[in-house]
């Protein structure tokens, strides 16, 4: 299972990206239950939606929304230096939903998630579930401080860190392997608009990634690619969270998903197959 942080559908469908698209693909709306609020803007909030995918649960079920979202992370923003040049960019890091102090895991949910349900299961750096705080700490000082030059160098570093695991887990037993990518939402917020070029770069990164993964595979298992939500342009010439998400299968199936909380009971299916 792919979980491609802000992967654009649209994106996808316009640059041909066959390996991604897969045998069945679409387009998900996401109900208002997975926005937040920021002044004038409401988006779609990355830790919700990971949340209930990982768990099936829709958010005032899992309540990730009112614990570790907004009371914190306005709180810290508020305590950041005011500065009109960081401006725009206190502005991105908060759409990237990476300015909390802590970012949700497993040990802050208090009920089962899916790598919980299935076993053996891997998850690599699940977004929601076990994603390296640290990391996003490093990431958020760079573009505040450091210029996006060196952000976008961590980025890449970070993607392939996340590869490697990948490769490095593909051989092992599981029945449930999902890895997590942030690349796509990362650097659509700030190529989105005025340099689409490098962001198909890092889609055709991606596509290549997944039919690698194929390549690699000895036995020939479902594959799911999932986005949490896409992306738009924003009125500030940045890049935004569009309001549908992404999914892709490489089997024929009747089965499509309506909602995001739709995968838990059909992974659960397909694994207990
Ligand atoms: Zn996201």
């Amino acid at each position: 299972m792919f979980a491609l942080d802000g992967l654009e559908y649209d994106l996808v469908v316009k640059w041909k990206l066959k390996h991604l698209l897969q045998r069945k693909y679409g387009k998900m709306d996401l109900g208002e239950e997975y926005y937040h609020k920021v002044k004038d803007e409401k988006v779609p909030y990355t830790p919700i939606i990971w949340t209930s995918f990982i768990t099936g649960l829709p958010p005032e079920k899992h309540n990730v929304r009112s614990i570790w979202t907004y009371g914190r992370v306005l709180d810290f923003i508020r305590k950041l230096p005011v500065i009109s040049w960081i401006k725009n960019k206190r502005k991105i890091l908060y759409r990237l939903g990476i300015l909390e102090p802590k970012i949700v895991s497993k040990e802050n949910l208090k009920v089962k998630t899916i790598f919980d349900v299935i076993k053996p299961s891997i998850a690599i750096r699940m977004m929601a579930y076990n994603e390296d705080t640290e990391q996003w700490r490093k990431l958020s000082k760079a573009m505040l401080f450091e210029g996006l030059k060196k952000y976008e160098e961590l980025l890449w570093e970070d993607y392939r860190k996340r590869e490697k695991e990948l490769f490095d887990n593909l051989c092992r037993d599981w029945k449930l392997l999902a890895v997590y990518f942030r690349i796509a939402d990362a650097m659509g917020h700030i190529h989105f608009v005025k340099r689409p070029h490098v962001l198909r770069r890092v889609y055709r990164r991606l596509d290549t990634l997944v039919y690698k993964v194929k390549k690699r595979l000895d036995e020939k298992p479902i594959i799911l690619i999932v986005s949490d939500h896409g992306m738009e342009a924003a009125p500030d010439g940045t890049g935004t969270h569009s309001r549908h998400a992404f999914w892709s299968i490489n089997i024929d199936t009747d089965w499509e998903p309506k909602k995001i909380t739709d995968f838990f009971p059909q992974i659960v299916r397909w694994c207990s197959e």
